[in-house]
């Protein structure tokens, strides 16, 4: 019998990658999905088949982690034998405008999450996405045993859906575990994510339909890693034994201003001719540098990252640069890594 998942977030830049990664693994994926006015399933479109299809395997349900009920029903309807909460209000500097709302689906989701699959009954295993910014304030390297200090409502949401992941797996006894992830980006990271907005204005700068870039801090120093490798790490986190938490992470610091410049020498343009300060995007309390420790993932789990920010600088800048080309699809295909290291 092929192996069910339920993946919140789905249609994110994580929950499309594991979608595809636990396709490919044979498994029968299933998707939470907001309703909303437009469609927003662009990064998973090219894996959907209608379901009357006997060959499908992916499944899409409305729901919310607003909707603790609804999360109830799901969990006894699909039975699956992993769940990944990849949902979030995920953005940091968002998270000072809608603190509230930050709360409520990054940190009380995951409550909710937890219960239905308590409330239900069901044996699974469960993955919580905790991230890197729990460590906030608390200075490099960070790994499992390094101190939180979070500097955001986001963080202070993510280390709520940390704490009480573990306290299920204590008092419930039940498989939960955290992957405390640092930064990882691709072609199909948001556009507002400083990443993406630098690799996609250098596209639109080379083009000639963009004239200037603007950003904020440009020192903090962060560990950024290849979306497409870390969703490996998180399904290999629930295929041990024992269920437990797990850095991932690249090891390799570098500051926004090193991705700025590799982003734009990678077409041949000098960063400080574009660049703008803009203090509306300026956090009120920073987070100045993460970089992380993965060893124990590397040896409990077998996972080793073999790209870093500069490698992945430029990959994103390949991907934006043929996107754009090609203005007008609907999603942007990942540059292989093989063809792309050739260049
Ligand atoms: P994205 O912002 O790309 O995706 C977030 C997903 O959550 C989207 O599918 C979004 O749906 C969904 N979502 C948001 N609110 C709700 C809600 N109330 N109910 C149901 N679904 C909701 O994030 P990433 O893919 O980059 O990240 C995945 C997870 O990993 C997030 O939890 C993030 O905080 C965490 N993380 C990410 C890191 C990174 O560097 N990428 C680092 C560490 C942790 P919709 O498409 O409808 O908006």
């Amino acid at each position: 019998m092929a192996k069910r998942a339920l993946i919140t977030g789905i249609t994110g830049q994580d929950g499309s990658y594991l979608a595809e990664l636990l396709l490919a693994k044979g498994y029968e994926v299933h998707g939470l999905i907001r309703r909303a006015s437009t469609f927003n399933t662009a990064r998973i479109d090219h894996l959907y088949v209608d379901p009357h299809d006997p060959n499908a395997k992916l499944f899409l349900h409305y729901g919310d982690l607003s909707d603790g009920a609804r999360l109830v029903t799901l969990m006894a309807e699909i039975n699956p034998d992993e769940v990944y909460n990849l949902a979030a209000q995920s953005h940091v500097r968002v998270s000072f405008d809608e603190p509230e709302h930050t709360a409520d689906t990054t940190g009380t989701g995951t409550i909710r999450l937890l219960e239905a699959v308590r409330l239900s009954g069901i044996d699974t295993r469960f993955y919580q996405a905790s991230s890197s910014e729990l460590y906030g304030a608390t200075p490099p390297p960070q790994s499992e045993t390094t101190p939180f200090y979070p500097r955001s409502p986001y963080a202070a949401a993510k280390l709520y859906s940390y704490w009480i992941t573990k306290n299920y797996r204590e008092a419930y006894d039940m498989f939960a575990v955290n992957g405390i992830l640092f930064n990882h980006e691709s072609p199909r990271r948001g556009e507002t994510f400083v990443t993406r907005k630098i690799t996609r204005a250098v596209a639109r700068i080379k083009a000639g339909v963009q004239k200037d870039l603007y950003l904020g801090n440009l020192e903090s120093v962060r560990d950024w890693g290849y979306a497409a490798e870390y969703v490996e790490g998180m399904w290999r986190m629930l295929q041990v034994d024992q269920p437990d938490d797990y850095v991932l992470a690249t090891g390799v610091g570098m500051t926004i201003k090193d991705f700025l410049t590799t982003s734009f020498e990678h077409v041949g343009l000098d960063w400080q001719e574009f660049v703008k300060f803009d203090e509306r995007y300026l956090r009120p309390t920073e987070v100045d540098a993460l970089i992380g420790d993965s060893s124990r993932a590397q040896e409990k789990l077998g996972w080793t990252p073999t790209v870093d920010g500069f490698a992945l600088a430029k990959l994103m800048v390949d991907a934006d640069v043929a996107a754009l080309e090609h203005e007008g699809r609907h999603w942007i295909d990942t540059v292989s890594l093989e063809s792309w290291s050739k260049k």
